[in-house]
C-alpha cells in the first residue's frame, strides 16, 4: 500500500472517522476531523482529516474537501501558536510509504516546534493518554475563550 492503490476503508482514520476507535478530537464538522498525534514528534501534534472523502493522499483527494480541510489547518495552527507559543510550526502531508505515509487516509500534520527541541520519530513513542487529555482539555478552552 502506498502512493498508488485501493482506499481501505479498515485503516484508523477510518475507524476513528466512523467511532469505531477512539480519538482526541480538537476540532469536528461535518466534513473535517482534527485530532492529537497519539504517537506526537512535539508537543501539540496535531492531525485534520477529510471525512468524507475516501482518499489515500493528495493525488486522490477531490478539491473542496482538500480546501475544508487546508481552512481547519489553518484555523488549528492559529489556535497552537496562541496556546503553546511554538517559535515555528511545521505542516506537512506525506504521500506514499517511501515519503513517510503510515496511514492511507490523507492526512495534515501540524506540528509545533519549539527552541531547542529536536522532533520524535514519525509515529514513535506513544504518549500518556493523561498527558494527551489534559492537553486536549487545554486547546478545547483556547478555542472556547
Ligand atoms: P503519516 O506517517 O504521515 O501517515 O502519519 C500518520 C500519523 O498518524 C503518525 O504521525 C502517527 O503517529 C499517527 N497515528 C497513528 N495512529 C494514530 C491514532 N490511533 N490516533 C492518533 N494518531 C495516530
Amino acid at each position: 500500500m502506498s502512493l498508488h492503490g485501493q482506499y481501505d476503508d479498515q485503516n484508523i482514520f477510518a475507524q476513528i472517522i466512523r467511532g469505531e476507535a477512539p480519538c482526541y478530537t480538537l476540532y469536528e464538522d461535518e466534513h473535517v476531523l482534527a485530532f492529537l498525534d497519539v504517537f506526537p514528534q512535539s508537543y501539540g501534534h496535531t492531525l485534520v482529516i477529510p471525512k468524507r472523502s475516501a482518499a489515500r493522499n493528495i493525488l486522490e483527494i477531490d478539491a473542496d474537501s482538500l480546501s475544508k480541510m487546508m481552512v481547519v489547518v489553518q484555523k488549528l495552527t492559529a489556535v497552537l501558536v496562541a496556546e503553546l507559543a511554538p517559535v515555528g510550526v511545521q505542516v506537512a502531508q506525506f504521500n506514499g510509504a517511501p515519503a513517510g505515509q503510515t496511514v492511507f487516509h490523507i492526512h495534515m500534520h501540524i506540528v509545533p516546534r519549539f527552541e531547542g527541541e529536536a522532533l520524535a520519530v514519525h509515529a514513535g513513542g506513544k504518549a500518556e493518554p493523561q498527558a494527551l487529555a489534559a492537553l486536549q482539555a487545554r486547546l478545547l478552552q483556547r478555542m472556547a475563550g
